[in-house]
């Protein structure tokens, strides 16, 4: 298996040299179930698990490695099982939150460079959904291309495609087939060779059909498939790193099916290009543009240079981000509280006792 194909880079070629541990190799988390592992290696796939020492460290499951990951494995001669000894920081990671009594978050992938966000044109297609779909993508660090799939069902999609646009900004917009191939050009076009691509939306868009599609063959289950065996989870076809014939990697979670967003302002700015823009004209910094004198971006509501559902869009998102943010906040601290504390130089606590093991064992 060619690395470099499979996304390893300059940068990655740097954190892992720095480990200074030459009889380890690098390799690539293709499939990830509890603590076994699939990665993929120069010299092919191996089974892997992560060490008793690395389970105790991590605080939060989301340290441990994921589908995306690149790793650091010890392989020793006759036997099948490698160890993952380390992971490298991650490039970029889309998370999910977990809503509960505490908001949790799931990394859905990682190290990706790219993510196709998919809605279907057929009543499904929903304006505001995208837009929450590309804050969060924007928000983990990735670049997305907006694709509107099922174009075969729609005599005329230029409406969906330029309300799409409005949305999107800048953002690519492609119009598929993945049933007829129609369009699959410009949306390969968008994927360059060595980078790793995520497909995200909801259930039914075509996410599967769409990765068949590029892969040349059936790969993943559809929808049809799924339904009649067990999720088709852990048939034999089933892998969540995916090479493509064209050298880029697709990334297929099952995490990836259903989230809900996680993210910043940043990404609501860059959601909203033109409330931000009109933002700046603002007579208060700090302007929340919903009930402040001299507000350029409700003059601009007023005068109907945005629209209205534009800007109420903005504004429940807002709330939502400052709802999220604010639970992140509370939620690290708490996490923060049950990290292992700093040992205070020459002082027993019997309290920290038990936070303290892995320190010594690492
Ligand atoms: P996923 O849940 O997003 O992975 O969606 P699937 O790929 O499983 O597809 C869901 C359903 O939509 C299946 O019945 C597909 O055959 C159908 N489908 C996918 N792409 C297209 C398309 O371009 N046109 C049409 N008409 N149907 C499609
Ligand atoms: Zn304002």
């Amino acid at each position: 298996m060619d690395l470099v194909s499979l996304g390893w880079s300059a940068g990655f070629v740097e954190v892992f040299a720095a480990l200074e541990a030459p009889e380890l190799v690098p390799g690539r988390v293709a499939v990830e179930d509890k603590h076994a592992y699939v990665v993929f290696t120069e010299s092919g796939s191996r089974s892997a698990v992560v060490p008793g020492r690395m389970l105790r460290r991590v605080v939060a499951r989301s340290e441990l490695p994921k589908v995306g990951d690149w790793v650091a494995l010890r392989v020793t001669p006759g036997s099948d099982l490698a160890v993952i000894e380390a992971a490298l920081p991650r490039r970029s990671r889309l998370v999910r939150k977990i809503a509960g009594r505490t908001v949790e978050e799931q990394v859905l992938a990682v190290n990706v460079d790219l993510a196709f966000v998919v809605m279907a044109l057929d009543a499904s297609f929903n304006p505001r959904r995208l837009e929450r779909f590309l804050v969060m993508v924007r928000e983990g660090g990735v670049r997305p291309v907006v694709v509107l799939n099922k174009a075969d069902l729609e005599a005329d999609p230029s409406a969906y495609a330029a309300t799409a646009r409005q949305v999107a900004g800048g953002t690519p917009v492609v119009v598929v087939s993945a049933r007829t191939g129609g369009g699959m050009d410009a949306l390969c076009r968008e994927l360059r060779p060595a980078e790793t691509a995520v497909f995200i939306g909801t259930s039914g868009v075509g996410k599967s059909s769409l990765i068949n599609r590029l892969y040349g063959q059936e790969i993943q289950p559809t929808l049809e498939v799924r339904e009649h065996d067990a999720k088709g989870r852990h048939s034999t076809t089933w892998r969540e790193l995916i090479p493509l014939p064209g050298g880029a990697v697709v990334v297929d979670t099952p995490g990836m099916r259903e989230f809900q967003i996680w993210m910043a302002d940043e990404g609501l700015d860059e959601a909203f290009p033109e409330v931000e823009e009109l933002a700046l004209s603002c007579h208060f910094a700090g302007c929340s543009h919903q009930q402040e004198p001299r507000c350029a971006v409700l003059q601009a509501v007023h005068d109907g240079r945005l629209a209205r559902d534009r800007y109420a869009a903005y504004l429940k998102l807002k709330r939502e981000l400052d709802y999220l943010a604010k639970e992140r906040r509370e939620h690290t601290f708490q996490g923060r509280r049950t990290r292992r504390p700093p040992r205070p130089p020459g002082q027993a606590n019997a309290n920290c006792k038990d936070a303290w093991l892995d320190e010594d064992d690492a």
